[in-house]
């Protein structure tokens, strides 16, 4: 059997295209678009290309576009107040914070001090309970899981009563993504296990499921004699594991390998998230979708 490739950069494309339209349409009735700042501090190079790349998605989009660049040492105390002022700025609608932070500033209390109705990375502990109340609570899911319950739906797979293995708990995809996949509705109703580090036999578990979602950042973890004939394997993992010299631009670029045998497992499954070009595509998708909502939410339109 060959799978079915679910190409997260094929349906980027159509969310980012609904995103836009959407954003004309209420252009052209309120004369307002949504308000993104995105605030980098420091120079890590891996943090600039992030939010490069989030600022060149919000522009193609029409967003209003704020760029707060701040220097590696400005005090825990400035940055708390420019959130301050993020957070009562109506133009703004959502706020990023590029992460990792320098170590003198406290990543928890930076995420906390963001409005919960503003934070579309959906990381404050406000957006956390919404998450796990399900249903009309919910405000802004977590950009990565909900890009990975995206993906589940446009293609199609079949969710309710499925059984549906998690491999990995963080905080930022597996206990989000096990979490919304269990709650009821389109894209859900599923039923979930979370296995990770400590669990006895992870091989048992995941030859159960009919979607498979790994994000544990090892390369290569699952084995195709892992996965269900037919199941669908959405493969969060992004490990480099060696550098190539680019085709396109001759520039040496990183290797990139998903936590799912790929080559094996797409000759098993019945449809499959290619690393790269699967899963990671959708993540500042969402953060895009979570920005238009916030923007309806202060319209009173979402
Ligand atoms: P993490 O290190 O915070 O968590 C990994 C989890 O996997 C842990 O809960 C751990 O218990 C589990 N795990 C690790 N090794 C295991 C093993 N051998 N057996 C069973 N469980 C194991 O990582 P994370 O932030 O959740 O990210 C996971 C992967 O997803 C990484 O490769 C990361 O780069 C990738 N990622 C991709 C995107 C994206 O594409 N947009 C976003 C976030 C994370």
């Amino acid at each position: 059997m060959t799978a079915k490739l679910i190409k997260g950069t094929e349906i980027r494309e159509e969310i980012l295209n609904e995103i836009e339209e959407d954003v004309k349409k209420i252009k052209a009735s309120h004369d307002r678009v949504p308000g993104l700042v995105t605030i980098l501090i420091g120079e890590n190079p891996a943090s600039i290309s992030y939010v490069t790349l989030k600022i060149k998605t919000a522009n193609r989009l029409g967003f209003h576009e704020i760029q707060d660049n701040q220097p590696e040492d400005v005090s825990e105390a400035d940055l708390l107040a420019l959130i301050d002022t993020y957070n009562s700025d109506d133009s703004i609608n959502g706020i990023l914070v590029q992460l990792p932070l320098p170590k003198h500033i406290d990543e928890k209390k930076v995420l906390n001090a963001i409005d919960p109705d503003k934070d579309v990375d959906g990381f404050h502990p406000v957006n956390v309970g919404r998450l796990m109340i399900g249903g009309d609570a919910v405000k802004f899911p977590p950009c990565t899981p909900a890009g990975i319950q995206e993906m589940i739906i446009r293609s199609g797979v079949e969710t309710s009563g499925a059984e549906v293995v998690v491999v990995g708990r963080s905080n930022i995809v597996g206990k989000p993504i096990a979490n919304m996949m269990v709650q009821k509705g389109p894209g859900a109703n599923s039923t979930v296990t979370i296995v990770h580090t400590r669990t006895k036999d992870l091989a048992a578990h995941c030859k159960r499921a009919d979607i498979l979602i790994v994000a544990a950042g090892v390369p290569g973890l699952v084995k195709p004699e892992w996965i269900k004939p037919g199941a669908c394997v959405i493969d969060v993992g992004v490990n480099r594991v060696g550098e190539k010299i680019s085709e396109k631009t001759g520039k040496k670029i990183a290797i990139l390998r998903g936590d799912v045998d790929f080559e094996a497992a797409k000759e098993i499954a019945g449809s499959i998230t290619p690393v790269p070009g699967g899963v990671g595509p959708m993540t500042i998708t969402m953060l895009m979708k979570n920005t238009l909502k916030s923007f309806k939410f202060q319209l009173g339109i979402a």
